[in-house]
């Protein structure tokens, strides 16, 4: 996504050989406009999968989820870092090991808001090793609902992700793909 990219070689600030920090445009200040735009994109690839819900992950993966959402007209559903008070009783849960954190955390999602009929689209942010796309694909499944496929804002193709992912059969498709990142250096998949 030409766009994105631009954004990233102008924005983006690499941490370290492994960390992307886009704090301007997604995962502090957000922009609209950029997040529509991802929106369209998702659509126009996944929307002949029969997609009935997207997933996505608190906090970064909102903006774009709810402009997918928007756009193929579906509910988004957000699945909670921690079991809150009001969504005491009936939750599905699963571990999942932060990337950025370096610790666990409880993903959550009220079975309220998921079915067995129902085909999810999980949308994040980032994708480095995959354990949290594969949080929220296997809280879909516990329900009994198809997981259709795993958008991605920005994949880290240099981290195994991907490739986990894939190995389990899920489809992933990345709006931006990053080869290689250190000090001044981004370089896209290409
Ligand atoms: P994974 O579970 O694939 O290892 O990591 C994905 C999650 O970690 C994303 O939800 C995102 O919040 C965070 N993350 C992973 N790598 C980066 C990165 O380079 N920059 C930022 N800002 N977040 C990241």
């Amino acid at each position: 996504m030409e766009m994105l990219h631009k954004r990233i070689l102008e924005d983006g600030n690499a941490l370290s050989e492994n960390v992307l920090k886009v704090d301007s445009f997604l995962n502090h200040q957000v922009d609209p406009e950029l997040m529509y735009e991802m929106g369209t994109q998702f659509k126009n690839y996944f929307k002949e999968h029969g997609i009935t819900k997207i997933f996505t992950i608190e906090s970064s993966g909102i903006a774009p989820a709810v402009m997918t959402a928007m756009q193929m007209n579906l509910p988004m559903v957000t699945l909670k870092k921690e079991a809150s008070k009001i969504l005491n009783g009936d939750v599905y849960q699963t571990t999942v090991h932060s990337f950025t954190k370096g610790k666990d955390y409880e993903l959550t999602l009220s079975k309220k808001y998921v079915t067995a009929e129902d085909c999810v689209l999980v949308i994040d942010d980032f994708l480095a090793n995959g354990e949290a796309a594969l949080g929220a694909a296997r809280l879909a499944e516990e329900s009994g609902a198809k997981v259709a496929g795993i958008g991605i804002v920005i994949e880290k193709s240099f981290q195994p992700g991907r490739k986990m992912l894939e190995d389990k059969g899920y489809e992933v498709y990345s709006l931006a793909r990053i080869a290689k990142l250190g000090k001044d250096l981004i370089e896209f998949v290409k």
